[in-house]
């Protein structure tokens, strides 16, 4: 099925381009394509939380990573790593659709 692996592919983006600003509030630092924000796992004033350039991250604090937004989402939330992808997917699914529906006229037209 075409659409299922078009699907797939989104989901893959949102994954790698997911901007952590959406999910850390507070004091951010960039340096170097990476971006440094205050650690939301453990308690600090300066940034030590480092987002990498491929979504990857690392507490030098609490010495917590991941490999992306989804690991981010089962530590945050304490659930596992396919019930935090899922939860995400929920979240952008009205996007993705979204974007299906802009791809499916596009081709017609
Ligand atoms: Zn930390």
């Amino acid at each position: 099925m075409k659409q299922k692996k078009e699907v797939l592919q989104l989901i893959q983006k949102r994954i790698q381009e997911f901007n952590f600003r959406d999910v850390i509030s507070g004091k951010t630092r960039a340096s170097g394509g990476k971006t440094m924000f205050v650690c939301p796992f453990h308690k600090e004033r300066e940034p030590s939380f480092v987002v990498y350039p491929d979504g990857s991250w690392h507490c030098f604090g609490c010495r917590k990573h991941g490999n992306d937004i989804i690991d981010f989402l089962k530590h945050k939330m304490g659930i596992s790593r396919s019930k935090a992808l899922i939860q995400f997917i929920k979240t952008i699914s009205r996007d993705i659709k979204h974007e299906l529906k802009k791809r499916t006229e596009k081709n017609i037209s």
